[in-house]
């Protein structure tokens, strides 16, 4: 049993995170400024004692006795991470450089939850962790890419100059319950959609590419590399390598729900990544991870979670 700091746990991933944690007889402690998270998504967490919450902001400094750090706070989608750009670039830099501080004074193991982002609109398919990627360094996209980058390099250069026991994964995007149905990415999105019978967005022509990963089999992948002795840091890529366009994407989604939603294109947004895949090897081979859900299994269980809300909320 280890007690265990998740910074946004309140999120989707996060409190995804917290239960398993949980679930596995660790001690949690949940840090989060319910920027993009809610206190819905750890409520039926309250009221385990090895389960605590906390409402702070990990752009000032935060002090606990812990063994392992997440740190996951930052918001995820382009809708919210534009939203305060600012304040996207503080929580990723400044939230990194409070949680190394903490970490290389209570000598915690801390990982880093970097994004595929880093990568940018990229110019080698699929990408392995040593391809430095193609960012747009002041498009609308870099408050999070540069943000990301410059944690990674925090982690990098507290580990090489402080010895800091660190971990640094890069998410590919992860779907599942609980993301914000109105967070505007594209899961949720068409899902949401597809449900109350508004017409699908297609944002483009609908030929841009994404890898999309079942929440359960990034968890096992994060659980994993935290698990991993202090000589692997990372980064390893954590995603899933079946490709889909947003055309296939949004051909599942109405099939999966019976929707008769039209579809429709609306403009692309800037630095779109036009396409996206992971290089596993190195997870399969310093972790022995390989995602395990297929798409249509894991929508499936993400429609179900959205028709409940949305009858629940009576959005419907
Ligand atoms: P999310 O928006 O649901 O969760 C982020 C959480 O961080 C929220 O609970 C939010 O309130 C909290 N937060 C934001 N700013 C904060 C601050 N300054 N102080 C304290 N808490 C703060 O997003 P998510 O999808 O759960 O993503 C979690 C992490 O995983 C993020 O760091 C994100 O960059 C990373 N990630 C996610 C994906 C994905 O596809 N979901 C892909 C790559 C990386
Ligand atoms: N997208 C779309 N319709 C939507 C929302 C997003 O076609 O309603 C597209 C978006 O342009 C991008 C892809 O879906 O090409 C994935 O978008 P998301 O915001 O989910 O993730 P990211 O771009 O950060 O990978």
């Amino acid at each position: 049993m280890s007690r265990i700091l998740v910074t946004g746990g309140a999120g989707f991933i996060g409190s995804h995170l917290c239960e398993r944690l949980l679930n596995e007889g660790n001690e949690v402690i949940c840090l989060d400024n319910y920027f993009t998270g809610n206190k819905q998504n750890i409520l039926h967490l309250i009221g385990n004692p090895l389960f605590e919450i906390v409402r702070h902001d990990v752009t000032h400094p935060y002090f606990v006795e812990v063994d392992h750090i997440y740190n996951l706070a930052c918001p995820a989608s382009p809708v919210h991470y534009q939203f305060n750009s600012i304040k996207t670039i503080k929580t990723s830099v400044m939230g990194a450089i409070n949680m190394l501080g903490l970490a290389k004074r209570i000598r915690a193991k801390i990982l880093q939850a970097s994004t595929s982002e880093v990568y940018g609109d990229p110019l080698l398919h699929p990408q392995p962790e040593n391809y430095w990627g193609n960012v747009n360094p002041i498009g609308i996209r870099s408050c999070y890419d540069e943000g990301k980058r410059c944690a990674e390099s925090l982690f990098m250069n507290y580990h090489y100059q402080n010895n800091v026991r660190i971990k640094v994964i890069r998410i590919f995007n992860t779907y599942g319950p609980r993301m914000h149905p109105n967070d505007g990415r594209v899961v949720s999105n068409f899902i949401v959609q597809a449900l109350t019978g508004e017409p699908i967005t297609i944002f483009g022509d609908g030929t841009q590419t994404r890898s999309f990963q079942y929440v359960d089999d990034l968890l096992e992948g994060m659980i994993r590399t935290m698990e991993t002795g202090d000589s692997f840091i990372g980064p390893v890529n954590i995603g899933n390598p079946n490709e889909f366009s947003m055309l296939e994407l949004a051909r599942e989604v109405l099939d999966l729900t019976g929707s008769r939603s039209k579809i429709v294109h609306k403009s692309l947004p800037a630095d779109d990544p036009a396409q996206r895949r992971p290089d596993i090897s190195l997870a399969k081979e310093a972790l022995d991870w390989e995602p395990f859900v297929e798409l249509r299994e894991g929508l499936t269980k993400t429609i179900e979670y959205f028709d409940k809300l949305l009858k629940n909320t009576q959005l419907k």
